[in-house]
């Protein structure tokens, strides 16, 4: 089974082939504990699952690291603003230790509770602070780091491919932007270590050879992927807003250190989860979705799991309460045909061994998705229609279902609770009844504005209207 992905190392589908045979080294940028992991960076990790199932599906054994980023990092990427734990601490009067340890506890539950297989590593920035300190001391012997009163710097000038992952022309970005530099020399420079001020004693600070202070942001990637994978990755994942700070910086580190050694060899980026209104969900937006609001809203996580499946890693997917219902629709009703062929599969005892002719025209259009840049919402699709698939015996498409799902990761084995419809009170029920009324008004006068704005409403009530001939009926979802 081959397997192409688009590389940004290059911007092309390259067929993948590990380093090493049979085995690959897979490093995905982790969360940072300071508040809950929001739907958005669900959904990268989400496909960063699919991606770790495939390579075990096409035979590989993958060594998978994804770091828990518990040190406080500053909120900007040009090394200033908060010091994003010690807001999460001062916000609900924690120290950080307590707030890197809870909300740590709170993304594992989510990623359990998505079926997200567990990684072979799971590296905390705090636990590998001598690795990042020497890392840097590497970078300053070998010249690629400078001294200012707060910090120490790496000059991105003195690497002369620093640009190119992300396409960046240096020159005109050196010319064309007009920023309040401080100490630094470029505008690209970022800080390895940053050194606490003398009066002011931080929450997390260690002591290096620069003074006491911290590590900078990207430092830990690089040391920890390093000590954990080696100084070549297969494969380095994260979302697309990492491209031009973070993995460029991490190339930058690594490779300087490392005597030109390449970093990552295949570099896959996921695209946002968007809402109707923003390209990015985000944290500091107003629409800030846990997984657990939506299992308090009546979704299985599966469902969500499924809504990511619906969409290419590489294209925006819509949030929205319909479009998740859409899905939650959709993945229960696959449930529902796939359920009795999984049962047949198990009490048939079919010979897992070799598939019948027609069965392999399956499994290769099954592999044939994955292969094309890891398409999933294809691979789904051709599940979809092999449950409904008469001409194959009922155990056979069972075996082929199970067999996906080891990719699929919907743990199709299992019977998920039905959901359940939210009850309304009748105050609810009236202000419901009146939007809908509104918005036949709106759409009769073509006042497509108001229809809009009456639309978005009622989603976020959780409505669904159904037009039919006799005028709209509503439900809650
Ligand atoms: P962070 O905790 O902010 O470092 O984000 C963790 C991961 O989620 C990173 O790989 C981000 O690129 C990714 N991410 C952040 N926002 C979104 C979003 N709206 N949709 C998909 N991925 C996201
Ligand atoms: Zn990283």
């Amino acid at each position: 089974m081959k397997l192409h992905f688009h590389n940004t190392l290059g911007r092309k589908l390259q067929e993948f082939e590990s380093l090493e045979p049979g085995r690959v080294g897979m490093y995905c940028c982790g969360p940072t504990v300071y508040h809950y992991a929001h739907i958005g960076n669900l959904r990268t990790y989400v496909n960063e699952d699919f991606l770790r199932r495939a390579l075990e599906y096409a035979g590989y054994a993958v060594n998978h690291v994804v770091n828990i980023t518990d040190v406080g990092h500053l909120t900007s990427d040009a090394d200033d603003g908060d010091d994003k734990m010690e807001k999460g601490a001062a916000r609900e009067g924690r120290t950080v230790w307590e707030i890197a340890a809870h909300y740590t506890e709170a993304f594992l539950r989510d990623w359990q509770r998505l079926n997200l297989l567990q990684p072979t590593h799971w590296p905390k920035a705090t636990d590998y602070i001598p690795q990042q300190i020497s890392l840097v001391q590497e970078l300053e012997s070998r010249g690629y780091a400078y001294r200012t009163s707060d910090a120490l710097y790496f000059d991105t000038e003195k690497f002369a491919a620093y640009g190119d992952f992300a396409g960046i022309k240096m020159d005109k970005l050196l010319a064309g932007v007009r920023v309040d530099l401080g100490d630094k020399k470029n505008p690209t420079d970022f800080a390895l270590w940053k050194i606490s001020p003398k009066d002011k004693r931080r929450a997390m600070e260690w002591e290096s050879p620069w003074g006491v202070g911290f590590p900078g942001w990207h430092v830990e990637c690089s040391a920890m992927s390093t000590a954990l994978i080696g100084k070549t990755l297969d494969i380095h994942c994260g979302g697309t807003d990492h491209i031009r700070v973070h993995h460029t910086n991490e190339i930058a580190q690594s490779e300087c250190a490392h005597d030109g050694v390449p970093f990552a060899r295949f570099w896959l980026h996921n695209e946002f989860l968007k809402t109707e209104d923003s390209d990015k969900m985000s944290k500091s937006s107003g629409e800030f979705l846990t997984l657990q609001v939506l299992v308090d809203r009546g979704f299985h996580a599966l469902d969500y799991r499924y809504f990511c499946a619906t969409a290419h890693y590489r294209k925006f997917l819509t949030f929205s309460w319909p479009n998740l219902e859409s899905a939650r629709d959709a993945h229960r009703a696959f449930r529902r045909r796939t359920a009795p062929l999984v049962a047949a599969f198990q009490a048939s005892q079919v010979p897992s061994a070799t598939l019948p002719g027609d069965a392999k025209i399956w499994q290769d259009r099954f592999e044939e998705a994955l292969g094309q840049d890891l398409n999933i919402p294809k691979a789904l699709g051709v599940a979809q229609t092999l449950a409904r698939e008469t001409a194959l015996t009922e155990a056979l498409r069972g075996r082929l279902l199970l067999d996906w799902d080891r990719v699929l990761g919907l743990s199709l084995e299992v019977s998920l609770p039905e959901p359940e419809a939210e009850a309304v009170d009748d105050d609810e029920a009236a202000r419901i009844d009146a939007l809908v009324a509104a918005r036949t008004v709106a759409r009769e006068s073509k006042n497509w504005p108001e229809a809009d704005r009456i639309r978005k409403e009622l989603a976020d009530l959780k409505v669904v209207v159904t037009d039919t001939p006799t005028g709209p009926t509503w439900k809650k979802a």
